[in-house]
């Protein structure tokens, strides 16, 4: 079946409606484009999980800040409508913003405690932005599943919270991090990265996997372990760790000194102007 694209509100909303009262199960996998593996397996899992599958491309100006890359993010939809093809996608969404946002907008959604927290320091009103206009892509196609990375474990903590706090009558479900062979997280980002750039960036999964590696052999103290991540990065004038945290898989909330529950490492990581982010579980995963 050939993909369809939907841009105007209306649309959806009219097609959600038939699917609804054929009783047909959808699944959504918001993305913002430029689409590479990570997204791909997103919708492979969104296929084997439903009967329709949207796939939304919105670069959403909301979740950028004022000095963010909001008019250089990468936007390559002619190559993402050809991937998406290729894996049978029924629909994909791609609203305008003036559609999304009118002039008139004045409603918005934000949490309250893990959004000021991690990313959230440097990239202030983000979340917000998330938010707002995850829960308009749910309140528009109203789906029983959606898809969302590990890969932005905060965005998938934030949005679990969102569904559950607000009863949103719908599952959130995440899927593992894609990697490149050396390690390094897919994202689309890494299109700015140097050679050399790259080479250092290499250094931020293998220090999450010498944490990893530490911890599994029994060491649940966290300066140690930090210490481990700190370590495998190393002194570079252009790297810069922007956080390092240890939290806990449900709301991310702290830890004392000691690991005692599931957790996960969350780092964000600046390669000369490129910032990254990555993580990895530590314990069974038991995201609530
Ligand atoms: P983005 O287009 O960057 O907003 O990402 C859209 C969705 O794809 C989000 O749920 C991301 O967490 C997810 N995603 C991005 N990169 C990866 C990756 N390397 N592996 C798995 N999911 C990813």
């Amino acid at each position: 079946m050939k993909i369809k694209t939907l841009i105007a509100i209306e649309d959806a909303v009219a097609k959600v409606r038939e699917w609804k009262k054929d009783q047909k199960r959808i699944a959504l996998v918001p993305t913002m484009g430029a689409l590479h593996e990570g997204h791909l397996a997103l919708v492979q899992s969104a296929k084997s999980a439903a009967d329709i599958v949207i796939v939304t491309i919105f670069v959403n100006p909301t979740q950028f800040g004022p000095t963010e890359d909001f008019a250089k993010y990468p936007r390559t939809l002619k190559d993402d409508m050809q991937m998406l093809e290729a894996l049978n996608v029924d629909y994909v969404f791609t609203p305008n913003a003036n559609d999304l946002y009118s002039g008139d907008f004045q409603t918005w959604v934000y949490n309250d405690m893990m959004a000021n927290q991690l990313c959230g320091l440097t990239r202030n009103s983000h979340f917000k932005g998330v938010c707002t206009v995850v829960l308009k892509l749910f309140n528009i196609f109203r789906p029983d599943i959606a898809f969302f990375g590990k890969k932005d474990y905060q965005q998938l903590s934030v949005l679990k919270a969102m569904v559950q706090d607000l009863n949103v009558d719908m599952e959130i479900q995440g899927i593992n991090t894609i990697r490149h062979p050396d390690g390094l997280a897919m994202s689309s980002r890494n299109r700015y990265l140097s050679d050399v750039d790259r080479k250092l960036a290499l250094q931020i999964s293998k220090g999450l996997n010498a944490v990893q590696e530490t911890f599994n052999k029994g060491e649940k103290n966290i300066k140690i372990l930090s210490e481990r991540f700190f370590g495998c990065i190393g002194e570079h004038s252009q790297v810069q760790i922007e956080y390092c945290e240890f939290r806990k898989q449900n709301r991310l909330t702290e830890f004392q000194e000691v690991i005692n529950a599931p957790a996960v490492l969350l780092v964000a990581v600046r390669v000369s102007n490129v910032r990254l982010i990555d993580n990895i579980e530590l314990g069974t995963y038991e995201f609530i």
